[in-house]
């Protein structure tokens, strides 16, 4: 009986395991295709300083488009695509977009501000990130004061000192480095006085609860505090409603970025809007 119930337990794994497997298998083979017809779309999302509500960044933000099944959020393929590496391709596309994106405003006179791009552990380890940002920016001939590199704390904890080397070569380009997600990793604090970076960005876990969570905004306010007395900008990501902006404005957070705000969007829709704004 017992052994009858065990067969059945494995048959039953298996069964599953093959059908995640195939699943994965499936996705990866449709991410190639993806990159290869066009699929991916960079969107846009603002960031606002909190006191004068003034245009201070955008965040580049990468959408999937497929053909059938709508639009599959970067969630659903980024950790597939960085298991499989094809992350180092979509990180070139993804850099080569954005700074396409810039020439061609810069081109119609509309005022660009600093655009942010996320750039995962993964990509780090596998490319060679400086060299595609350098050909990118020569190609479209644009300075590198344009960009801001997003990177999660835990890629820059796993090696110090690479890091270090990291960000003070992509500085000497003109490209600013903040740590994104900030608070859902394991940074250790006296490490973090010896990056040169510009920027923390409050994870939206922690924003998103204010104020009905006061642990949330007891750990808020200690991000906002720490940053400041590293000199560091702060940005909170995910503001929703009027009271976390107020709260973040009242605890002297610098910059704001969230569906209270902006919802990210289309290129074209940014540049109406931007266009507008002038
Ligand atoms: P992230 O870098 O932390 O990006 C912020 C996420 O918060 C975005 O989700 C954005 O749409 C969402 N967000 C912004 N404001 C609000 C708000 O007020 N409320 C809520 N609930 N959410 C808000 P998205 O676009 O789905 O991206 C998810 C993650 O995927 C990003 O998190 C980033 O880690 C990754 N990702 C996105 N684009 C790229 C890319 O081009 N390359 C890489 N490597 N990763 C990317
Ligand atoms: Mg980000
Ligand atoms: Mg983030
Ligand atoms: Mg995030």
């Amino acid at each position: 009986q017992v052994k009858q119930k065990g067969r059945d337990g494995f048959t039953f794994y298996t069964q599953r395991f093959t059908d995640a497997a195939r699943k994965k298998t499936e996705m990866e083979s449709e991410l190639h295709r993806a990159i290869a017809q066009n699929e991916m779309q960079l969107w846009y999302q603002p960031q606002f300083h909190l006191a004068s509500e003034e245009l201070i960044g955008m965040e580049a933000l990468i959408r999937w488009i497929h053909p059938i099944k709508g639009m599959i959020p970067p969630d659903l393929f980024i950790p597939l695509a960085e298991e499989s590496g094809l992350i180092v391709k979509i990180g070139e596309w993804v850099i080569n977009r954005s700074c396409a994106q810039i020439r061609q405003w810069l081109d119609r006179n509309i005022a660009v501000p600093r655009i942010g791009i996320n750039i995962s552990g993964a990509e780090l380890r596998q490319g060679d990130l400086l060299r595609t940002l350098s050909n990118a920016l020569e190609q479209h001939q644009i300075p590198g004061q344009y960009l801001e590199i997003e990177i999660t704390e835990n890629f820059m904890m796993e090696d110090i000192e690479k890091a270090i080397k990291l960000i003070k070569e992509l500085k000497n380009m003109g490209i600013e480095v903040a740590i994104d997600d900030f608070g859902t990793g394991y940074s250790s604090l006296s490490y973090l006085k010896s990056l040169p970076i510009r920027r923390l960005k409050i994870d939206k876990s922690f924003v998103i609860d204010i104020p009905k969570n006061t642990h949330d905004m007891a750990i808020t306010k200690a991000i906002i505090a720490m940053g400041h007395s590293l000199d560091l900008e702060v940005i909170a990501e995910g503001v929703e409603t009027r009271e976390q902006q107020k709260f973040l404005h009242d605890n002297a957070c610098n910059f704001g970025q969230g569906y209270l705000f902006c919802r990210p969007s289309t290129a074209e829709n940014i540049e109406r809007w931007l266009s507008k704004k002038e």
